[in-house]
């Protein structure tokens, strides 16, 4: 497939007029010279928008048979790009082949997810309390209840997941499947990749012959048309992955419109592991070691980054930081996605080496001659300095951790209440820490979407039972997950119908049950 540039508005390929941009290759440290691609503005938000608006009804008026296919055409679309779509993520994002193979798969495999919780309904919450006109005193209308889409989705394309959390990642994949129309503003890191993902979506609304409108590809700066897409009256709904200030400069902008609509935002996170005192004792060593692993993978780009390490006493403290700054001190650096983001990680590794009372105690290997290569970083301080220093509660997007030394357990309960909002926390645990963990994990379950144990953050799961979210500021909005199959609520909201003709019920709450729906009846589950 030929990259040409363009945006995709509905069912036509755009030039954008305000402005050019070259893709950049965060390991050349180069621009890739063509095509240049025409950056969008208000004209190409309204456009994309008019024809999301025109979709909207006939979309999530399709059946579900026909939704889900679509979603299924998508990811086999995908496939069929082939080798040069991992090249071209590879030349954009600096990420390695297997991982960025990884990440193909896990795109398509949310997408065929989303699929099936299409076709099995459930995500509607079909009830039907049939009527009561005897009951005394009043009596009981016919009430049916099932959610719909609640219109058309912005979606900002995430620069650490150039395929599974961007043009057709987690939240395209959901808003499509609640029956939204999506209107994408692709990140500037990856443009190419996006344009190729993006006609892919285009190719599978032609062949069904869907109304255009249901997806478009946006490019240009998010201060002016990311800005634009939020605040226009049609956009209902926002997905947004990325930095603690793009989400909150986005949640503005979504307040102050005259009719507010929800961010959905996922920000920052440190994902904090406590290291219990048994299971220290007894494998400080391969903890140490797995840690390392899961801090260095990817650079460290991800959202479940385990940023800070909780730790109560001396001798098994040790064996620990001896085996995690052994094992850091073999990892090679790695470019990281832009040199945007090295620069910040640069910045925010230079914040914590300022803070006194913070000793750096392992490092990765230097970046000899790498472009845009992070080296990994490991620090130490206390309770009481963390506590003192805001500072080192910030997120460093990228391979750096700080080991916070508690002198009791009582300590540890006290860093907890003060951690901000996390994605995940993580126990290292064994059963004779249970009894602390009784007293800790009431504390984390106020803080964090996600709790595990004896592994490590990173790694999400695509499936049911996945939160991938939590308190802010790890996102704006702890009521929802942005991944797995729940991640369909954050576009979805319920509509009641009374006594309405069967006749003019959707088909999830028509009394045949066309659609062969598990549905609640009476206050009972029935079965399809
Ligand atoms: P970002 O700067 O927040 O940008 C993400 C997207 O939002 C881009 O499309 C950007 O547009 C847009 N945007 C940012 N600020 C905006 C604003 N004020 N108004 C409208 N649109 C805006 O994130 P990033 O580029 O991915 O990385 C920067 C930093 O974010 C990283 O260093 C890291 O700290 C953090 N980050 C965190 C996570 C996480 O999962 N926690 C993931 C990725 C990044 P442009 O195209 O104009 O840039």
């Amino acid at each position: 497939m030929q990259i040409t540039g363009e945006m995709l508005i509905g069912a036509s390929s755009v030039r954008g007029t305000e402005g050019q941009q070259q893709a950049f290759d965060p390991c050349m440290d180069q621009f890739i010279a063509t095509p240049t691609f025409g950056m969008g503005g208000q004209a190409e938000v309204d456009r994309a928008a008019q024809l999301a608006a025109q979709a909207f009804d006939p979309y999530r008026q399709l059946s579900l048979a026909k939704r889900a296919e679509f979603l299924e055409l998508i990811a086999d679309n995908i496939m069929a790009l082939g080798d040069a779509l991992i090249e071209r993520a590879m030349a954009e994002s600096g990420l390695p082949l297997v991982r960025l193979q990884g990440e193909r798969g896990r795109t398509v495999g949310q997408l065929r997810l989303f699929a099936k919780v299409v076709r099995d309904g459930r995500f509607m919450s079909p009830a039907i309390d049939h009527a009561q006109p005897e009951r005394m005193p009043l009596p009981r209308a016919d009430l049916r209840l099932a959610k719909m889409a609640l219109g058309p989705v912005a979606v900002f394309g995430a620069s650490n997941f150039p395929l599974a959390f961007s043009v057709a990642g987690g939240d395209t994949a959901s808003a499509l499947a609640a029956g939204a129309p999506v209107v994408v503003k692709a990140h500037s890191a990856h443009l190419g990749t996006s344009e190729m993902v993006g006609r892919a979506i285009q190719k599978a609304v032609r062949d069904l012959g869907l109304p255009e409108g249901v997806f478009s590809l946006l490019m240009g700066a998010g201060r002016k048309l990311g800005e634009a897409l939020v605040a226009h009256p049609v956009i209902k709904a926002v997905g947004f992955t990325g930095s603690r200030q793009g989400g909150l400069a986005l949640m503005r902008i979504a307040n102050a419109r005259p009719e507010p609509i929800p961010v959905y935002a996922e920000m920052s996170s440190i994902n904090p592991v406590f290291l219990m005192p048994a299971a220290l004792a007894a494998r400080a060593e391969s903890i140490g070691r797995g840690f390392a692993d899961s801090l260095t993978m990817g650079a460290g780009q991800f959202c479940t980054n385990p940023g800070m390490v909780v730790v109560i006493g001396d001798r098994n403290v040790q064996r620990f930081i001896d085996a995690a700054s052994q094992a850091l001190a073999t990892k090679p650096a790695q470019t990281m996605l832009t040199p945007g983001i090295h620069q910040a990680f640069d910045t925010g590794v230079a914040k914590v080496d300022g803070v006194e009372g913070v000793e750096k105690v392992a490092q990765g290997q230097p970046a000899d001659g790498l472009h845009n290569a992070a080296q990994a970083a490991l620090y130490v301080t206390d309770v009481q300095r963390l506590l003192s220093s805001p500072v080192l509660q910030e997120e460093m997007f990228g391979p750096a951790s700080i080991v916070i030394r508690a002198r009791n357990f009582d300590e540890v309960l006290e860093l907890a209440e003060q951690l901000e909002g996390q994605l995940t926390v993580t126990l290292q645990i064994d059963p004779a820490d249970y009894a602390d963990a009784q007293r800790l994990i009431p504390v984390l379950e106020r803080k964090a979407g996600r709790i595990l144990a004896n592994g490590f953050p990173t790694g999400v799961e695509v499936c049911h039972a996945m939160v991938h979210g939590g308190p802010f500021p790890s996102t704006s909005n702890a009521m929802f997950t942005s991944v797995g199959a729940s991640a369909i609520d954050r576009f979805l909201r319920p509509v009641c119908y009374q006594d309405l003709p069967d006749v003019l019920l959707p088909a999830a709450v028509q009394q045949a049950n066309p659609q062969g729906l598990a549905r609640v009846i009476n206050g009972d589950l029935v079965a399809r």
